[in-house]
């Protein structure tokens, strides 16, 4: 048999790339005893497949490098491959595709489809190296030998699923550059002055989220921790310490209430107990909203310019994916492969390169498997 390729991960990347090559082709090498970990709890168990809105926009990377890989496996011929399979994404949240009802459904598609490549699970890689032509990849088990790499070991998030460094140490021993990694799509610690958000856990409202001059609305959830929510978790992607302006009453105009004779916390949009936590710091009474004078309408006002450092942010054990990695320049977007070393390969979130919240990440992991097995079944 001509096992050239061998995969290291047996994740979203490793398993499209799998899929696609002829039959006893790969050898898939995954630390877990299961293949497909995130797949399994992703999107709440059904796993956010794709996006009916791509493009090198929505994600945190060389956008012309996104870009040119998503023109070669988009959502629409990714949905197409789905269907073929057998397996047709149901739209959520009017863009968002999912599985029907559970991510089992893709992860016995890659099961069905990977029968004829060799799999090892429980089996950790340490190291990489190359001699001659071929490459020696060092398992806790053994040593194994192939002409082709394909580094598809994902980032650091989620150590409890197998996360692990091995590819930023891979690229790094080739001679690769690594772009700072952190947390991303994740929740925000608070300093003590938010503290106070501790006692609002489990209410949520609808916010606009200014970082590093992006905007994100959707609705931000207050946590034990902190905050978190899909506005916040997007607007980790481009935190980077300092702080973050949060509008709590986005499209709504205080001056145009200001006659009404509701009580604040019945006439501001928000959930009750989250505006009297507010007014409480705020120090204003809650009271008919046109007995407020100049000066507290003023401070009333700060909740849509509301401005705080975050502490930090959950950390990678929450965090659903991990922003920087392999740099995208030391890579050729045509093949996925390493401008450093021939026959190597990076594909998935190994790469500098993040998408937001909604289905981006797999996308990106299918279509860079993609491009690579073009270039790679030759
Ligand atoms: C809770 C959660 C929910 C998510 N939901 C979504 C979603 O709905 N939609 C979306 O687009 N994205 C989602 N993501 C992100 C998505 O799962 C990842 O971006 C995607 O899985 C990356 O694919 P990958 O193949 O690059 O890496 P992974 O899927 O992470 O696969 C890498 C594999 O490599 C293995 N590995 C690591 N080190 C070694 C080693 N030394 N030796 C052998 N094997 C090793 C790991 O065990 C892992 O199985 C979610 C992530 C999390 C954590």
């Amino acid at each position: 048999m001509n096992r050239q390729i061998i995969i290291i991960g047996g994740g979203a990347s490793a398993l499209m790339l799998a899929s696609l090559l002829p039959k006893n082709r790969a050898t898939i090498i995954e630390s877990n005893a299961k293949l497909a970990a995130k797949i399994h709890i992703s999107g709440g168990g059904k796993c956010n497949i794709t996006n009916k809105y791509m493009g090198g926009e929505y994600f945190l990377a060389k956008h012309a490098f996104v870009e040119s890989i998503l023109n070669v496996f988009d959502e629409k011929k990714l949905l197409l491959w789905l269907k073929k399979e057998g397996l047709n994404p149901v739209l959520r949240k009017k863009t968002h595709y999912f599985c029907e009802n559970s991510s089992t459904e893709l992860i016995d598609i890659f099961k069905k489809k990977i029968k004829h490549q060799r799999v090892l699970l429980s089996e950790k890689v340490i190291e990489v190296t190359k001699r001659g032509a071929y490459f020696k990849v060092k398992t806790q088990k053994r040593i194994l030998s192939a002409k082709y790499v394909v580094v598809a070991s994902g980032g650091l998030s989620f150590p409890k699923l197998g996360a692990s460094g091995i590819g930023y140490e891979i690229a790094s021993s080739f001679g690769h550059t690594i772009k700072q990694t952190a947390p991303a799509l994740v929740g925000f610690t608070v300093q003590k002055e938010q503290f106070f958000f501790k006692t609002l856990s489990g209410s949520s409202t609808k916010v606009s989220i200014r970082v590093d001059e992006q905007i994100f609305q959707g609705d931000l959830l207050f946590t034990h921790k902190g905050i978190s929510g899909p506005a916040v978790l997007d607007s980790s992607l481009y935190w980077q310490k300092g702080s973050i302006e949060i509008d709590f009453l986005p499209h709504f105009s205080l001056e145009h209430m200001r006659g009404s004779k509701k009580q604040i916390s019945s006439l501001l949009p928000i959930p009750k107990r989250i505006t009297k936590a507010f007014l409480v710091q705020l120090g204003l009474e809650d009271k008919p909203f046109f007995q407020l004078t100049f000066k507290e309408l003023e401070k009333l006002q700060s909740l849509q310019q509301y401005v705080f450092a975050p502490a930090g942010t959950f950390g990678y054990s929450k965090a659903e994916v991990t922003k920087g990695g392999v740099c995208t320049d030391e890579v050729d977007a045509k093949t996925m492969m390493s401008l450093k070393e021939e026959g190597l390969y990076f594909i998935g979130e190994v790469l500098d390169v993040t998408g937001k919240l909604g289905g981006y990440n797999f996308q990106w992991a299918f279509s860079s498997a993609f491009v690579c097995y073009k270039n790679i079944r030759e």
